[in-house]
């Protein structure tokens, strides 16, 4: 695999992974995210004209590629609205120094093109799932789907032989009781289960702090019932603490963006559907990308520019969350998709 060159941002953090969200629209309106209040019928949604074209995507991945990413995860909104996403995952796998394409979606298409994504060349999904209770799960996600919905969606991947891992975003008051039927249900189906700390991203979701449930609570409430015993990280910079269930090599990870947070060790860039550049899940300000692809520039001058905004890199949100909880207007997380 052609390695791209490696650059490094004011903390020494290479850039490895960029997450690339197709679109700003969603079938669900979860309430930690895009509570239909807010994104009703009247939001305003990017025109199609406003959002990078599929070659524009290419040009970039493969940009970003020449200064040292290796891995791509597909992302949204819900990114399987976006039309003949296979089309682009098979561009994006063409480009050489990608080892790893992977998707987050919350899962209700994939019986339709599961097996067309993975012809086209990706590998693994992550389907989001919060609960396994029907009504709950619908609260959750405005009313959008019901659970079968998604574990179809699950097994079609699976089926069609991608890799399958889940993430639950555990809130306070809302799923905390859904943590342990969770945890038994994909630890039988042998499925790699992430629980994700809720986190304050973007201005709309109401976050407090009292509706976390910390990672160590997590891990005690599971190891209580289910007896669990830590893995090692596989790389630094590893999002996930990982643990296995005893006895089993079945997995279950924590994601604490909040409690233990991994900006130390963070090498994720993030593209917007309208082609901004984010260097922080919680960047007020996005670097502006479309217009200079729209514009006649080089790539050079391009790749000049993304090499200038990531060596001045400084942003390490979650460590200093505690500090300033209240940081004026974020980009919403349906709009650089997590
Ligand atoms: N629509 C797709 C999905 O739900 O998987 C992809 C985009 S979604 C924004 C990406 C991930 O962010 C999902 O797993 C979702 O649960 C998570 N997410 C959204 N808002 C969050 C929040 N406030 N705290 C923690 N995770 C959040
Ligand atoms: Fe849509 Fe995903 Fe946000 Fe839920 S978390 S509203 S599925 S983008
Ligand atoms: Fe990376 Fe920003 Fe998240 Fe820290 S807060 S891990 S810098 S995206």
């Amino acid at each position: 695999m052609m390695m791209g060159l490696q650059i490094a941002d004011q903390l020494n953090r290479p850039l490895r992974d960029l997450r690339i969200s197709v679109t700003d629209r969603c079938n669900f309106r979860c309430r930690y995210c895009m509570p239909e209040e807010i994104f009703g019928l009247d939001y305003p949604f990017l025109p199609k004209d406003k959002i990078l074209t599929f070659e524009e995507i290419t040009r970039l991945a493969e940009l970003f590629v020449s200064l040292g990413i290796t891995k791509l995860r597909i992302t949204g909104g819900e990114p399987l609205l976006r039309k003949d996403l296979p089309t682009l995952i098979r561009s994006l796998s063409h480009i050489e120094g990608v080892g790893d394409i992977a998707l987050t979606t919350n899962g209700v298409f994939l019986p339709k093109y599961a097996e067309e994504l993975r012809a086209a060349g990706l590998e693994r999904v992550t389907v989001s799932l919060d609960s396994l209770d029907d009504e709950r799960f619908r609260q959750m996600n405005g009313g959008k789907a019901g659970v079968q919905a998604v574990l179809d969606g699950i097994q079609a991947a699976a089926q069609a032989g991608l890799q399958v891992k889940i993430n639950m975003v555990v809130q306070k008051g809302v799923n905390d009781q859904d943590i342990l039927p969770m945890a038994a249900y994909f630890q039988e189906k042998k499925i790699n289960l992430r629980f994700i700390e809720f986190m304050d991203v973007g201005n709309t979701n109401g976050w407090k702090l009292d509706q976390v449930v910390p990672k160590q609570q997590i891990i005690d409430l599971i190891h209580e019932q289910m007896p669990l015993e830590p893995i090692e990280a596989r790389y630094k910079g590893e999002v996930a603490t990982r643990y296995r269930y005893q006895g089993t090599d079945q997995e279950v990870g924590m994601i604490s963006s909040v409690t233990d947070a991994f900006c130390s060790t963070c090498t994720r860039a993030r593209i917007s559907a309208e082609g901004s550049l984010y260097t922080c899940l919680f960047a007020s300000k996005g670097y502006e990308l479309r217009d200079m692809l729209r514009s006649g520039q080089t790539d050079d001058e391009i790749r000049a520019y993304i090499e200038r905004i990531w060596r001045g890199r400084t942003d390490r949100y979650s460590e200093e969350r505690l500090s300033h909880t209240q940081v004026s207007s974020k980009i919403e997380m349906s709009h650089i998709g997590g």
